[in-house]
């Protein structure tokens, strides 16, 4: 029984290693056409020194909120590398503060993120609430890091939306323990409330022409 599941287990993963490198590079390729600089990973190890490698010491680097870059643990190994972190969620900040620090983060050195969604087309889909995130995706930083598991990768714009209102967006609602109907439904329900975090859509159709931009695609499920 257990050498039978075994073998079953074997053969799933390989299908969705498969699966992975199938689209991972469809995409990739689609990326080049679209001007970005774009990479392929089979591992989160490969893609963690690939991130480090851009990264020396004194450079100011930020975070966008991103779960997958918490999974690749980058925020602790890029401060071991002597990085400057400009933490926006860092314990004890005001308002004010908070603000500041998102302020700062539009113009450092390495702004490393991930994306609610990436099309087969080569596309980058975004919702964001206060919008540093997008803004620091679209102009400023002076190196641009997105790096995404194949599980963000989806078949067209359409897709990328209905993947951020049925997947993205609800997950990341219940983890900062929302009062929104997706935190309780699990799927958007498109509400008006004052702790909505859907303000701004933003799609990333070509490279802003003066950003160095750089997109990871990684064969492993990461973040949501
Ligand atoms: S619009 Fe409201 S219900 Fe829809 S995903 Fe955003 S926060 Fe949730």
């Amino acid at each position: 029984m257990t050498s039978a599941n075994n073998s079953t287990d074997i053969f799933v993963n390989e299908m969705n290693t498969w699966h992975g490198q199938t689209i991972g590079n469809k995409t990739v390729e689609a990326l080049h056409k679209n001007r970005f600089d774009a990479s392929f990973f089979e591992t989160r190890d490969e893609t963690v020194k690939a991130v480090i490698e851009m990264v020396s010491k004194g450079m100011k680097v930020a975070f966008g909120g991103s779960q997958t870059a918490k999974q690749l643990n980058l925020q602790q190994l890029v401060s071991e590398k002597g990085a400057v972190i400009l933490d926006h969620n860092a314990a004890g900040l005001s308002d004010d503060q908070k603000m500041e620090v998102m302020r700062q983060q539009q113009i450092c050195d390495v702004f490393i993120c991930s994306s609610n969604a990436i099309s087969l087309q080569g596309e980058l889909f975004n919702i964001d609430g206060h919008g540093n995130r997008v803004a620091a995706m679209s102009f400023g930083p002076r190196k641009v890091i997105v790096i995404a598991g194949t599980n963000k990768i989806v078949a067209d714009e359409e897709a990328a939306w209905q993947r951020i209102r049925t997947i993205a967006a609800p997950i990341n609602f219940k983890r900062l323990n929302r009062p929104n109907p997706c935190a309780k439904y699990g799927v958007c329900m498109n509400c008006n409330l004052t702790s909505r975090g859907c303000n701004i859509y933003v799609a990333t159709r070509r490279k802003p022409p003066m950003m160095d931009f750089h997109v990871f695609i990684v064969n492993e499920p990461l973040g949501f």
